[in-house]
């Protein structure tokens, strides 16, 4: 079956799907944004989960463009798929990078089995990317990239960032 890609606007907190993508830092020790937003709506459980691969898998952190997921703690999604978006440069193109992050989180979805994920504008927001172009690389992404999901769901927090998205789509 085909992946829908739908378009809201709302708190990606808010989000009855299978796995929420987080716009996290390499650190996955937590942030501002929808980073900072997830780790409160979802409680302690998820900041251990986070500092458990800090020792184990990631001692130096996810690298840039990977993504790896963790429990949801008190979110109504069953997992949290953390990834880390890059910052954006003006003197060098870093959307492969940005590419990555969906591919991964598809890939990390695949593996968890996911239907139903929903997506952040990452990169958009303190990582400093063009909103149109970061929506336009995120929607070209998930549409190409091949995987089992029946619904991507991107999730915009402001009418700006969903007109951006409307326009991409
Ligand atoms: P990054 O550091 O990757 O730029 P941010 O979290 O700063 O990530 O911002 C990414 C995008 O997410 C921005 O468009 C921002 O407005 C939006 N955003 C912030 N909080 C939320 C939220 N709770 N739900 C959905 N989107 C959010």
């Amino acid at each position: 079956m085909p992946t829908t890609i739908t378009l809201v606007r709302a708190d990606i907190t808010t989000q009855q799907v299978d796995a929420v993508v987080n716009a996290a830092n390499s650190s996955l020790l937590g942030g501002g944004g929808v980073d900072g937003a997830i780790h409160r709506a979802g409680g302690p459980a998820i900041l251990e989960a986070c500092r458990r691969l800090r020792d184990t898998a990631y001692p130096g952190g996810l690298p840039t463009g990977g993504a790896v997921a963790t429990a949801a703690g008190l979110l109504p999604a069953r997992h949290v798929i953390h990834v880390v978006g890059p910052v954006y440069r003006r003197d060098e193109d870093r959307s492969a990078l940005l590419r990555s992050c969906y591919v991964e989180a598809l890939r990390v979805a695949d593996e968890l089995e996911a239907r139903t994920v929903a997506f952040p504008a990452v990169s958009a927001g303190a990582y400093g990317w063009p909103l149109a172009d970061a929506a336009r690389i995120a929607v070209t992404t998930v549409h190409e990239t091949a995987s089992s999901l029946t619904e991507a769901r991107f999730v915009l927090f402001d009418d700006r960032a969903l007109r951006a998205f409307e326009s991409a789509h």
